[in-house]
This record gives C-alpha cells, structure tokens and sequence, in this order.
C-alpha cells in the first residue's frame, strides 16, 4: 500500500481546511508556507472580517481546532488568526506537517517540461517537483498532488491609469498598499491623506481615518474612486452582513455629508505624482469627452492606495494552467464567474470540482487565488471548493 503525497502552497484559512480534510482522506500532506500561519489574514489583523466566524470555518476545522470561539462572532483578522488558523495548524492531524518560512519558488514535472505532453493526463506519471526557499537553504518537495492556496494578497495592483502605476508611484511603500492601523501610527491625526480606491478596504480606511477628525480636527482625507456614482459604495440590496452594511453605510455618509474630514472625488484617478518636502504633490485627472481632461492638483502628507491584488502567478509558470485574461484567475471557474451578474458574492453559485480542474493533472487551485483579479470571493467559497475537490478525488491510500 502505497500513500499519495500532497503539497499545499500557503497556510492560510484554505490551505488549512484543505489539508485537514486531505488528511483525512489518507493522504500524506505537507503544507508550506513563505511566512508564519495566515500570515495573510495578520498583514490586515487589524481589520474586522465582516462575515461570522461560522462562515469562515467548518464544522471540522473547528473540532480539530477545539476553537471556542461562538459561530455569530465577528473576528478581527488577528482573531482569526489567534483563536482557529493557529490552533489549526497545531491540532493532532496537522501537528508537523505545516513548514513555515518555506517559500515555494517555481513548481515544474519531474521530467516534463511546460511544452512535453500539452494537456496530456500522462503528464501525472512524473511527480511535481517543486523548490522552495527554507530556514535551511533551497530544498526540492515532491507531490503527486498539488494545491496552490497562495491567495491574493502577495501583490498589489496600482493607481495609475487603468492599473498600470502613475509617474512617481515607485515612491510609496507596500504598506501604502494595505488598510492602515490608525491605532497604532500617529501618521495620520491632524494631517492630509489621500485615499484612493473604491472597495471594502477603502471604505474600511476612510471609516477609520474618519474617525481621527473628531479628536483630531486638522485631520483631512480625500478620498478619490474611479466611477461617477452619487456614493462610493453601491452596497448590496437587502445584504444579510450587517457588518458590511455598516461599514458601507458609514463610508458613503463621510463621503457624502456635510463635514470638514472627508472630501470625496469621484470619476478620478493619479496622473502623477512627486515628493516634495511639504509633501507628495499628486496630479488627479479627470477625463472629459474631448480627451484633454482636466487636471487637479493636491499637497498630502500621506497616500492610501487601495486599489485591489492580484494573485502572484510566478511560482506555476512552468504548469499547464490556463487563466482567464481578464483576471488571472484558472480559466474554468473565471468563465463560470463571468456568467455570475450579481455583484454580491453572497449570492454565487458553486461550479463544482469540474471547474476547479486545470491543464494541467492534479494541479489546483483554491481559495482566493482561484478568483484571480475577481473581488468576490468569500472563505465560505474556498470551503466549498475544498469539500467539492475532495469529494471528487480518490484517496490517498493507493495499491
Ligand atoms: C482586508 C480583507 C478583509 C477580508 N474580509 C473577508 C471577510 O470578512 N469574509 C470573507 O469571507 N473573506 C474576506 N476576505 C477575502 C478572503 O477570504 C481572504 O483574503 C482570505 O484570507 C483568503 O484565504 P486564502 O486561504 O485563500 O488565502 P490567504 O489568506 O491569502 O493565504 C495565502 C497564504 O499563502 C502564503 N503564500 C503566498 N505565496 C506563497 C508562496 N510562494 N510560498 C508559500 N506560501 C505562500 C501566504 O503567506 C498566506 O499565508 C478579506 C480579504 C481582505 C484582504
């Protein structure tokens, strides 16, 4: 009897999940993980999840976790991360099998090439090699299955024009990129920000940011979004997340009311922008129907650039994997996304594990990665995607 090897790249919320369940389907399973467990969900610790803990787990994962957090909690990341991914990732099933600070570099076949054998299932016959930077220098991991649970976050997207960065933009740091914790900086009270992007994680910093203006009342953020709309968050009609809804109702009434902390700018985006020492002197455009557009330009002392990940490919270049390109994301489920019309990801339909599969045999992947550019995605989709996967596959015991 021979036992199947599978890897899972990245030890957050679904690389976990699926690495318990393959556990218990008889497989022998080694997670890695470039940083510490949910390294993800700590980057944004600060930030409250806006889904209940019982939508951001299964019934599984949290006896393995013997988690006592209650199901209608609404967690911050960190709370997550404290009270179920980290005793997750010690529970007896698991114990030694997650490798932090293991950061998978490239994935190829053991003998096949990206171009050998295109679509062929015989390309299983050679086992997936892959190299990983460790604590101990560069090791080689081996998997006959082999999950890619990497999310979204590695890298961000940018403000300039339709994505691409602006001049000047190489000037922000990463963590300009991610929702601030304004309770443990003083880089924003009584001073300019700006703020751009139109989604939950803008909304979240402008909420916080606003909520500097009162104690500090030289506290100014303008806040531009792309879209001409009469408020920035649209909101989701009817939307059973009161966590959600509060946080979209409070960003559009900052937005949109009468106060001196929060100017909003919409149907704009950065043109350019340079560092001066009275601070970055940014170029907002706004295009008009003759093309020339009209130039407006501010002093911040800081910049908050929202605007959305994209999941880091790299490291499966040398698979067979067919993405979408429009959002990086593998081809099957990004069609069956795009079919998808409402906006709400509450509101998705599983494809099943048949969109989950990829040219590329026993290569998946889950989780956040696997909606590429699309925002959508929420935990209760990657479990789903987990449970589905694994009801399709054989075990992992094999003759
Ligand atoms: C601010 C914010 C708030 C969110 N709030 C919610 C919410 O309320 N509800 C909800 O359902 N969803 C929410 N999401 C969306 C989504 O559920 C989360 O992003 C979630 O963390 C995705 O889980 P994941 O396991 O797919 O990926 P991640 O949590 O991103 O985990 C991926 C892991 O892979 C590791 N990794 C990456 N590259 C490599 C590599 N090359 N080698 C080894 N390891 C690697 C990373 O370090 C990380 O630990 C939120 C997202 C953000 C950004």
């Amino acid at each position: 009897m021979e036992t199947r090897k599978l890897v899972i790249v990245g030890a957050g919320p679904i690389g976990l999940e699926a690495a318990l369940r393959a556990t218990q389907e008889g497989y022998d399973v080694t997670v890695l993980e470039r940083g510490s467990v949910g390294a993800a969900v700590r980057s944004w610790g600060h930030v409250k999840l806006f889904t209940p803990f019982s939508m951001n787990s299964t019934s599984a994962g949290r006896l393995a976790a013997h988690a006592e957090l209650d199901p209608g909690d609404i967690l911050s990341g960190a709370e997550f991360a404290d009270g179920y991914l980290n005793p997750l990732a010690e529970c007896a099933a698991l114990k030694g099998r997650v490798l932090e600070n293991h950061e998978v570099q490239a994935v190829s076949r053991l003998t096949y090439g990206k171009p050998d054998r295109i679509g062929s299932p015989n390309r299983s016959a050679a086992r997936f090699r892959i190299l990983a930077n460790t604590p101990v220098g560069q090791l080689n991991f081996e998997a006959d299955i082999l999950l890619d649970c990497t999310g979204f976050v590695s890298l961000h997207r940018h403000m300039g024009a339709g994505g691409i960065p602006c001049p000047g933009e190489h000037l922000l740091a990463d963590q300009d990129y991610r929702i601030p914790n304004t309770a443990a900086t003083n880089r924003f009270a009584n001073r300019r920000t700006l703020v751009i992007g139109g989604g939950y994680s803008a909304a979240t910093t402008i909420c916080a940011l606003g909520q500097l203006c009162d104690p500090a009342p030289n506290t100014k953020i303008i806040w531009v979004t792309r879209g001409q709309r009469v408020e920035p968050m649209p909101g989701v009609s009817d939307d059973p997340l009161s966590e959600r809804v509060r946080l979209t109702n409070a960003a559009n009434t900052l937005a949109t009311s009468d106060n001196n902390c929060v100017d909003w700018i919409p149907g704009a985006f950065v043109d350019r922008l340079t560092r001066t020492v009275e601070g970055y002197v940014v170029a907002l455009l706004y295009p008009d129907a003759t093309g020339e557009g009209r130039v407006l330009q501010l002093l911040v002392d800081e910049i908050v650039a929202n605007v959305g990940y994209r999941p880091d490919t790299r490291p499966f270049e040398e698979l067979q994997i067919h993405r979408c390109y429009a959002t990086e994301g593998p081809i099957k489920l990004a069609a069956h996304l795009l079919g998808e019309t409402s906006g709400d990801c509450l509101q998705q339909s599983s494809g099943g594990a048949a969109l989950l599969k990829n040219p590329e045999p026993n290569f998946y992947i889950l989780g956040a990665a696997s909606y590429g550019r699309d925002a959508r995605f929420l935990l209760q989709t990657g479990l789903k995607q987990v449970s589905e996967l694994f009801d399709s596959l054989e075990t992992g015991a094999t003759v």
